[in-house]
C-alpha cells in the first residue's frame, strides 16, 4: 500500500463513520446517502485510488480540470465505471465539453444555462443528461443558485424547473445547494428540504437532495440529503486558491 492510498483509506473510514452516525441520529438508512468524493485540485491518481477503495462517485467544479481527468481515466480499462458529478458554476460555452463526460450536472441555476446544456446534451448523448437545480439558500445569485421565492424569468427556481423539463436532452433528478457562509447550515438545509418537497410534488422522480460538505454533512443528513459532496475530509486541505 502506498502512503497516499493508506491516507485516503483512513480518511474514508472516518468519513463513512461520520456519515453512519449522522444517519443513525436522523433515523435514516446510510445506504440511502451517496458519498461523492470532490477531487478538485487533486490528481487523477487520487481518483483511481478512491475508486479502488469503492468510491466511484466523483465531483469536480472546473471543466478545465475535470475534462482531462475524466478522459485520462476513461481510457483505463482496469477502472470501474465512474459517475462524474459537475458541481461548479458553469458557463454556457463549457456546456458542450461538460455534456461529453459528466453523468450529472448539479449546478443548473438559470434558464439560459438549462437551454444551452439541453442543446449540447441532445446533440452529444444517446441518453438524457441528469441534472440537479442548484438552489440559492441566501437569497443571492452571486455564488450560484436559483431563487426559490422569485419569479425572475432567468434566475427564479420554477422558471428553471420549466426550462429543464422542456429539454428532451435533460432529466431532472432533484436539487443541490451549498450552505450560506454566514448562517448556520441546519436551518438553511431545512429550507432546501422544503424546496425539494415542493419540487417532488410536481415532478415525482426528482427526489435527489445534494447537500453537505466536509464541515456540515451531519446537518445535511438530518435534513434529508441523499448525496453529500466531500472534499477536504477525504483528500486533505486544498491550497487556498480559486
Ligand atoms: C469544493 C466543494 C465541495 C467540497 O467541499 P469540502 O468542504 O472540501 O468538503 C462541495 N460542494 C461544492 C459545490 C464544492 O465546490
Amino acid at each position: 500500500m502506498t502512503d497516499r492510498r493508506a491516507e485516503l483509506a483512513d480518511n474514508l473510514t472516518r468519513v463513512r463513520a461520520r456519515l453512519a452516525s449522522a444517519a443513525a441520529t436522523a433515523g435514516r438508512d446510510p445506504a440511502g446517502i451517496t458519498l461523492i468524493a470532490v477531487t478538485k485540485t487533486y490528481p487523477a491518481t487520487d481518483v483511481r485510488l478512491l475508486a479502488e477503495l469503492g468510491v466511484t462517485d466523483i465531483g469536480e467544479n472546473r471543466d478545465q480540470e475535470a475534462a482531462p481527468k475524466a478522459a485520462e481515466l476513461r481510457t483505463d480499462s482496469a477502472m470501474p465505471p465512474l459517475r462524474w458529478h459537475f458541481i461548479g458554476q458553469l458557463q454556457r460555452n463549457k456546456c458542450r465539453s461538460v455534456a461529453g463526460y459528466a453523468d450529472v450536472v448539479q449546478s443548473v441555476d438559470r434558464v439560459s444555462l438549462a437551454r444551452a446544456l439541453g442543446t449540447a446534451a441532445g446533440r452529444l448523448r444517446d441518453r438524457p443528461l441528469a441534472v440537479l437545480i442548484q438552489v440559492s439558500l441566501d437569497g443571492a445569485t452571486g455564488r450560484g443558485g436559483a431563487l426559490p421565492s422569485s419569479a425572475d424569468p432567468e434566475h427564479g427556481f420554477w422558471p428553471v424547473v420549466e426550462a429543464v423539463l422542456a429539454e428532451s436532452g435533460l432529466r431532472l433528478d432533484g436539487v443541490m445547494a451549498v450552505a450560506p457562509s454566514e448562517q448556520p447550515a441546519g436551518p438553511a438545509f431545512a429550507r432546501l428540504a422544503q424546496v425539494s418537497a415542493q419540487l417532488t410534488a410536481q415532478v415525482s422522480g426528482a427526489c435527489a437532495i445534494s447537500a453537505g460538505m466536509s464541515g456540515d454533512l451531519a446537518e445535511a443528513i438530518a435534513n434529508g440529503a441523499t448525496q453529500v459532496r466531500i472534499g477536504s475530509a477525504l483528500l486533505g486541505n486544498r491550497p487556498r486558491l480559486r
